[in-house]
């Protein structure tokens, strides 16, 4: 086994102690959609394309954090499918010694015909954003999105053995929470290769919408039968898990329920900048020390003392909480 191969045995530790080992990278801003809590109707002033982070400078930065015990990637955005020739990163990605589990959360508009390449490339999984079950509804909160293309994604991700998909539905109170529990039912029938997760909406500066609380969903899911915990072994993310009849229901609670204390997550942003947290931006931006010419000691060390900097959470509370800096599209959720 190479120097490259071999984990560091003290991995990415910051100072409240939590152990690095999921990295999540946002390869492009760019979206196909608009989602009404994500994005404004016009979209926004693009990053120039020569400021994102290559291939080639990914495949190389998430090499840096495999050797310091980072052991899952996930590709996302903006939205990754857009970027070009998105399976040639998937397979770069996916070849980085040490990394075992390749995953990308996408909005699926393209997965019915990219599914099986990306499987074929080395992607494992995917997570597939699904708010609404009605056609008009899902162009509305999308702002032109297609729900007929978006099922057929999610059922050649299956197809292709994506699995588990899990499908992230963003709660709006006023205006999707009235399909909590239809939701459920629809994927109850594949609840073997199918995880269905509640996500509390998240205040990002203007796209302001009022938040229905993980506990109000399960309320409501009783409707289908008693909604159970489960212990999870999904693999320390940020969802806690229920089960309602046989299908696992997630919830990201990052208002009412803090999943900060034991968060394993970093996020590259296709930029080069490096979030320790969802609310806290660091510099340097990893992409100019590698234009700069670093070595990858002096990367390592430079991740190592961002990481050391994490803050011990955000302070974010439903409706009236601090606001989360910048733009989910560019942190990729
Ligand atoms: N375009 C891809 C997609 O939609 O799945 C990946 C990027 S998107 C920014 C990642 C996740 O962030 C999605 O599941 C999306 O629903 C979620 N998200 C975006 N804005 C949010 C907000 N204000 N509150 C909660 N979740 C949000
Ligand atoms: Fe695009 Fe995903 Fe944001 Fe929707 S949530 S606008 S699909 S990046």
């Amino acid at each position: 086994m190479s120097a490259l191969e071999r984990p560091s045995r003290q991995g990415l530790l910051d100072r409240f102690g939590r152990q690095h080992t999921y990295l999540r990278v946002s390869v492009t801003d760019r979206c196909n959609y608009r989602c009404v809590y994500c994005m404004p109707e016009e979209g926004l002033d693009w990053m120039p394309r020569a400021e994102l982070l290559t291939y080639e400078e990914i495949a190389r930065i998430v090499g840096i954090f495999a050797q310091m015990g980072v052991r899952r990637v996930r590709l996302t955005g903006g939205e990754p499918t857009v970027r070009r020739d998105i399976g040639a990163l998937v397979r770069a990605v996916a070849a980085v010694p040490g990394i075992v589990d390749v995953a990308m959360t996408t909005n699926g508009h393209t997965l019915a015909k990219q599914a099986s390449m990306l499987a074929a490339r080395g992607l494992d999984r995917v997570n597939v954003s699904l708010d609404s079950l009605d056609a008009a509804r899902f162009a509305k909160l999308t702002r032109g999105g297609r729900l007929d293309l978006v099922l057929a994604g999610i059922d050649a991700a299956r197809a292709a053995g994506l699995t588990p998909v899990k499908i992230n539905m963003v709660v709006m109170k006023g205006e999707n929470d009235d399909e909590v529990v239809a939701m459920a039912r629809h994927f109850l029938p594949h609840a073997e290769d199918t995880i269905l997760r509640y996500i509390e909406y998240m205040p990002f500066e203007a796209r302001w919408h009022a938040s229905t609380t993980a506990a109000e969903m399960r309320t409501r899911l009783a409707e289908i039968g008693p909604v159970e915990p489960v212990q999870d072994t999904l693999g320390g993310g940020p969802a806690r898990y229920w089960r309602v009849g046989a299908l696992r229901v997630g919830f990201i609670a990052p208002l009412t329920e803090h999943f900060c204390a034991s968060c394993n997550r970093l996020r590259l942003l296709a930029d080069g900048h490096l979030r320790t947290c969802l609310a806290h931006e660091d510099t340097p931006s990893l992409r100019d020390l590698v234009r700069s010419g670093a070595t990858d000691a002096s990367l390592a060390e430079t991740i190592r003392a961002i990481v050391r900097g994490k803050p011990a959470g955000h302070e974010a509370e439903t409706d009236g909480g601090r606001l989360f800096e910048g733009v989910m599209t560019g942190i990729g959720g």
